[in-house]
Order: structure tokens, then sequence, then C-alpha cells
């Protein structure tokens, strides 16, 4: 690792204003940040990191009203271990004691998980090695190299400079994300409140569309009393300590309205429109839970190294609604 300078903030205030200057970056667990620290991934190497952990009062998890308010500094286990969030948003619990290892959840967070960089391993590779579209170079390594983990969804354009477009196909994999569009979450940050599905994005060095010195600081989970199930399944290659290839989080109310959303399957989460349509207003049988796996996958453009995911979505999405009616009898 190389030197870099370090600010314990005390309030949000003094975070944004440190964050704002030149080469400065955010820490919270550093289950992400650490990793990219030491591998020196970064096109320029971080002057000042800035310790968001030393901010009193942004991990807590309480009920205001109707809404669930889980602050941004809030563990994976505190999420995962709390006996509120089992009873109001228990897919969330699920999805939190999922992630990576029992240690690293003790320290990472809900607003890091949301926040990680993508895992690409062109752009995680050591050293800076490849100076791809996302560290704001020239090309996409992946989209002609090895993309058996990248999108099947086509990739998404962004800015590298004012007026040059570029495109990454690298996917967004963290656990929370999917889950937390499907309960129909906020996020309120230091400057704004925004939709779950409004909160990803694709840049340069970033996987959200916080603007610079912009802190993530609560997530606001409306209880809705007509939500009926949910459910969060995830397919890694690993049992432990791996990321999901895919994940996915389902949820229907009461009047048959369904919510689909994938992780690792699409630069930002990808919401399954088309299989949320087909269900809609129908109770779900085997052979319609069938339909909407072929039609959360409809539309895929899988690499040749990657195809396989498209089966994955069609089987997940299938496996996850039918466990829905076997949980229901
Ligand atoms: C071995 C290993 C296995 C892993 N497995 C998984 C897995 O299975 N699933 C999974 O989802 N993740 C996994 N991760 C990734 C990561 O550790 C977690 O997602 C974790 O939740 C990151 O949280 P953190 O608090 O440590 O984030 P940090 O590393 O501190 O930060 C991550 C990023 O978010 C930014 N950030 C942090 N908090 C905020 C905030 N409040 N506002 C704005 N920006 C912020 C930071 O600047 C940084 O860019 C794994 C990591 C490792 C090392
Ligand atoms: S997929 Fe994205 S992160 Fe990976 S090499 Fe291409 S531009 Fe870089």
């Amino acid at each position: 690792m190389r030197p870099f300078g370090h600010i314990n903030a005390s309030t949000l205030d003094q975070a944004s204003d440190a964050l704002k200057k030149d080469g400065a970056v955010a820490i919270a667990g550093g289950g992400d940040l650490l990793g990219a620290l030491k591998d020196d991934i970064f096109p320029i190497y971080p002057k000042t990191v800035v310790n968001l952990k030393s901010i009193p009062g942004l991990d807590t998890i309480r009920l205001d009203g109707g809404t669930l308010v889980i602050g941004a500094l809030a563990t994976l286990s505190d999420v995962a271990r709390s006996p509120l969030v089992a009873e109001k948003a228990g897919l969330l619990a699920l999805a939190a004691g999922k992630a990576s290892s029992p240690t690293l959840r003790e320290t990472t967070t809900v607003g890091g998980n949301l926040c990680q960089l993508p895992r690409c391993w062109y752009f995680r590779k050591l050293n800076n090695r490849f100076d791809c579209a996302r560290k704001g170079g020239d090309r996409c390594f992946a989209a002609g190299g090895d993309n058996r983990y990248h999108s099947v969804f086509g990739g998404a354009a962004f800015e590298t400079a004012p007026g040059v477009k570029k495109l990454c196909v690298a996917v967004n994999q963290g656990e929370l994300a999917p889950v937390l569009i499907v309960l129909g979450a906020r996020f309120k940050t230091t400057e704004r409140l925004l939709d779950a599905g409004e909160f990803f994005g694709v840049g340069v060095m970033t996987a959200t569309v916080l603007r610079r010195g912009e802190l993530l600081t609560e997530i606001q989970i409306p209880l809705d009393p007509a939500a009926q199930k949910s459910g969060y399944r995830r397919f890694a290659f690993r049992k432990s300590i791996d990321f999901p290839v895919i994940n996915l989080a389902v949820w229907a109310d009461r009047d048959k309205h369904y919510r689909i959303c994938l992780g690792g399957v699409a630069p930002v989460p990808y919401r399954a429109a088309k299989a949320e349509a087909l269900l809609e207003g129908r109770e779900i049988t085997p052979e319609l839970a069938e339909q909407a796996g072929l039609a959360a996958a409809e539309g895929a453009k899988p690499f040749d190294a990657n195809a396989y995911k498209v089966q994955l979505i069609k089987t997940l999405v299938k496996r996850e609604l039918l466990s829905l009616i076997s949980e229901a009898n």
C-alpha cells in the first residue's frame, strides 16, 4: 500500500468538505476500499482517506412511523441479526447474512455494500495494469476479452471526459441492491432523496450517481401493509466468501403486483419488467413461474463466455417464484 493521509471525520459536513478535495476517498468498513488501495487499482492513487465510521449516529436501525430506517454505517451483521429487520424486511436480513464471510460482515457496512466498485478483473488487476474505460481510459478490455462474469444485457454508456462516451460491461453484483429495489427503498444522501432504482450508475471510478462529496446517509424502507410475499436467492460458485454470480429479489403484494430485480446481469441492478408484467394480477403456478423465468431473460445478448447466465436467470427466477408458492402453502 502506498502512503496516504487519513481523516477521522466527526460530522457529515466535515466528511463532505474533505471529499470535495482532489484525491480524497471515503472509507466505511474498508472491505472493498482497502483491497483496492492494496492492489493499487486507482488511476490516480488517493491522497486522503476520509473515515466515515468516526461520525456518530449513522449506524442505527430504527422504526420511524411506517418506515424502517437503516443508517448507512450499520454493518451487514447488524442488519442480518436485527430482530426489527427480520420482522419488517426479512429478505434484507437474509441477503445481508449471505454476503462475504461472518468476519467481514462484522465490519463492512450497508453504505459500502451499495457503493462498492465493480469486480471486473481488468478493473481490479494489480497495479492499475488495465487502464480501462471505467478508469477514464480508452477501451473496455472485457468486451473483447474474458467476459465470463460480465453483463448479458449490454454495456452502460458513460462519459469519461466531457463529450467522450465509452461503454462498460461490468455488472453490479452487490448483495443488497436488488433487495432494496424490490422493497421500494429510498436512499437519503447528504444532498437528496433518491429511489433505490435511481441510485446506481456507471461512471469513472464509481458505481453510483453520487456526486463529489455526496454521501449516502440512510436507507428508508416504507413498510407496505399490502406486501405479502418476498424472497432472496443467490447463485455463487463457492458456498462461502464468494460474490454472487447472479442474485435476485422478488416481492409481491396482496393485489398480485410483482417486483423482480436481479444483480450480476447488467451494469446496474436489472428490473425484470417483462416478467413482472406477465405475472401482474395472476396467481403463481408452476407454468407461470417457468414463463416468468423466460420473460426475465428476454432481450439478453450474452457474450459466448457468459451465455450460461441466461439459463441461470430463467432457472433462478422460476425457482424463487415457486418457493413463494410453496411458502404460502
Ligand atoms: C473476500 C471478500 C468477499 C466479499 N464478498 C461479498 C459478497 O459476497 N457480496 C457483496 O455484496 N460484497 C462482498 N464483498 C465486498 C464488500 O466487502 C462488501 O460489499 C462491503 O459491504 C463493503 O462495505 P464497506 O463498509 O467495507 O465499504 P468500504 O470498502 O469502506 O467502501 C466501499 C466503497 O463505498 C464508498 N462508500 C462507503 N460508504 C459510503 C457512504 N456512506 N456514502 C458514499 N460512499 C461510501 C467508499 O468510498 C468505497 O468506494 C466482499 C469483499 C471481500 C474482500
Ligand atoms: S467491463 Fe468496465 S470495468 Fe471491466 S474492463 Fe470494461 S470498462 Fe473496465
